[in-house]
């Protein structure tokens, strides 16, 4: 347990929040700013910042979680699709606020104002296959490899 980290107060007890489920490894709970109805949080019990620094076992209990509230959000709000999203930040970029591994469960609604996240353009393929390569590369090098989340452009 990290003293100053929100979710590890709601996961100890020592801050309220509303539970939905929990295991061994994780514990679900609602969000306090909701994106949409039902948007629930999926957390490991044991504190870790990123998905990086996650073990396989609390990430695979974790994404088992988020799962089973996918699954209770479409039955119980009659979602028409469900997103789970998972950010990670350096603080600067990307959309991580708490810095303690966690999935938002986002029931999806038809007239929900969130949008999407994916471009609706094609990228030029040559530029993708770069990327691919690049990834492939970086991880034949280590694949198991966790590096720090970098602060400057790549
Ligand atoms: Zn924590």
């Amino acid at each position: 347990m990290q003293a100053d980290c929100t979710f590890c107060q709601i996961v100890s007890g020592e801050l309220p929040a509303d539970l939905v489920d929990e295991d061994e490894r994780t514990v679900a709970f609602m969000d306090i700013s909701p994106a949409t109805l039902g948007h629930v949080l999926v957390v490991p019990r044991r504190h870790v910042s990123d998905v990086m620094s996650a073990d396989a076992e609390d990430w695979l209990a974790v994404a088992a979680m988020a799962r089973r509230m996918a699954r209770w959000v479409v039955g119980a709000f009659r979602a028409g699709g469900v997103d789970l999203v998972q950010a990670n930040s350096d603080g600067s970029v990307g959309n991580q606020t708490v810095f303690h591994l966690h999935v938002h469960v986002l029931p999806r609604y038809h007239d929900d104002q969130l949008g999407s996240w994916w471009s609706p353009e094609t990228a030029d393929p040559a530029e993708i296959t770069e990327a691919a390569r690049r990834l492939v590369d970086y991880g034949r090098n280590d694949p198991e490899s966790a590096p720090p989340l970098a602060s400057t452009a790549p």
